[in-house]
């Protein structure tokens, strides 16, 4: 029948599909009143909803790209597709944990050089042996424990009740022009802690994502390749296969603290013994793995030191990398990259916690809910305060 389509989600866009071959009719970034409209037009009944339904494409949102362009549920049947389909989820989740096997191996290797082809082959003296070892170690746990908790943490989940109501989204898609929309999300949002807004229309509204169909809270962001929203989000990075979130943005610099700490320390003391060989121009097995080893390890200080001292950065502003790349608008329009910005000592503490006892180590002491977060005019909008409350206080504040 003319008009039958199949509507995906991908990264962020919408993908309408023939309904007989899946072949993508079109991929586009909407805009946002276009959106209620795609939806509306009509679909195939026996569609599969996470091909269809953009509410539904939760996690899988990349996933989906993949499998419109490369599996073609309508020219096969039910249990070859789900076949297809499941081998098609398996080897994709192993493609995103590559960069992590990479990590991985490439520490294990380190171990085998330093520990065994340095320490124990090369290295004469006893106590340079067992120090050295030790000291390798340390940095290692420290250094592990950080990728482990940054790859496992969930990246966050939006609370419900930033979850727009059926009545709501209802209201939203029977409005007859922009403002009619517009007021219908406003009426819901100025009882939520939401002080962060984007421009619509030409003017200052509450930011809203229409993939997991929720207001979203300040600093939180839809990730395109988790498909979903993440709390303060930071950047999704393929080395830990994650979101860099609210839940995880500690681990994550101490991480790079501890990765620079141990590449630094093995340029230090594979470097006489990496002169040596090469003075030497020895080809002994040992030698060679001493060389790799270095090399790699002053590869990876380099990357890692601008990597690190950029977070520092961030940290010491209270930014994300995202909202280094584009500042935050607040009500009235306000748009303000120090909006977040407490001071120094203050910025610290949001993400490494009030006990200083606990800050080297990867435990969650992060302050907040990740949800509300203070802003620099010491506006602190409380779970019991209202939006126009909370905008009212932020006056008096700036306006006395
Ligand atoms: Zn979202
Ligand atoms: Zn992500």
């Amino acid at each position: 029948m003319e008009n039958e389509i199949y509507i995906g989600t991908t990264w962020g866009c919408i993908v309408v599909a023939e309904c007989e071959s899946m072949r993508p009719i079109t991929v586009f970034r909407p805009y946002e009143e276009e959106v209620s409209a795609i939806l509306a037009l009509p679909v195939k009944a026996d569609c599969r909803p996470s091909l269809v339904n953009s509410e539904k494409s939760g996690r899988n949102n990349l996933q989906n790209v993949f499998m419109i362009l490369f599996i073609s549920p309508a020219t096969m049947d039910e249990t070859e597709y789900l076949h297809k389909r499941k081998r098609f989820v398996f080897c994709f989740k192993f493609a995103k944990s590559v960069p992590v096997l990479l990590v991985c191996s490439l520490i294990g290797y380190s171990y085998f050089c330093y520990n065994f082809q340095l320490c124990w082959h090369t290295i004469e003296a006893v106590w340079q042996r067992i120090l050295y070892m030790f000291l390798y170690h340390v940095i290692l746990i420290m250094l592990l424990w950080s990728y482990w908790r940054t790859v496992f943490t969930d990246s966050g989940a939006v609370p419900r009740k930033f979850k727009l109501p059926d009545e709501i989204v209802e209201q939203f898609k029977s409005a007859s022009n922009e403002e009619g929309k517009l007021q219908a999300i406003e009426k819901y949002a100025n009882d939520l802690p939401i002080v962060t807004r984007t421009y619509i229309a030409g003017r200052a509204t509450y930011r809203f994502c229409f993939i997991c169909n929720h207001l979203k809270p300040d600093r939180c962001h839809h990730c395109r390749i988790c498909g979903v929203c993440v709390l303060k989000m930071d950047h999704h990075c393929p080395w830990v296969n994650n979101c860099i979130s609210y839940t995880n943005y500690k681990y994550f610099v101490l991480f790079l603290l501890y990765a620079f700490l141990f590449c630094s320390y093995i340029v230090i003391t594979t470097l006489p013994y990496f002169i040596d060989v090469w003075k030497n121009s020895t080809t002994a097995q040992g030698g060679i793995h001493i060389l790799f080893l270095f090399i790699i390890a002053a590869m990876f200080f380099i990357s890692i030191l601008s990597i690190f001292s950029y977070h520092l950065y961030l940290v010491g502003y209270n930014r994300t990398t995202l909202e280094a790349f584009r500042a935050p608008v607040f009500e009235n329009g306000r748009v303000d990259k120090n909006g977040f910005n407490l001071g120094l000592r203050n910025n610290f503490k949001q993400i490494f916690g009030n006990k200083y006892v606990l800050w080297p180590f990867p435990i969650f002491s992060s302050s907040g809910d990740g949800v509300v977060f203070p802003q620099r005019y010491d506006v602190v909008i409380g779970a019991s305060m209202n939006n126009a409350e909370a905008t009212a206080a932020h006056h008096a504040m700036m306006y006395p």
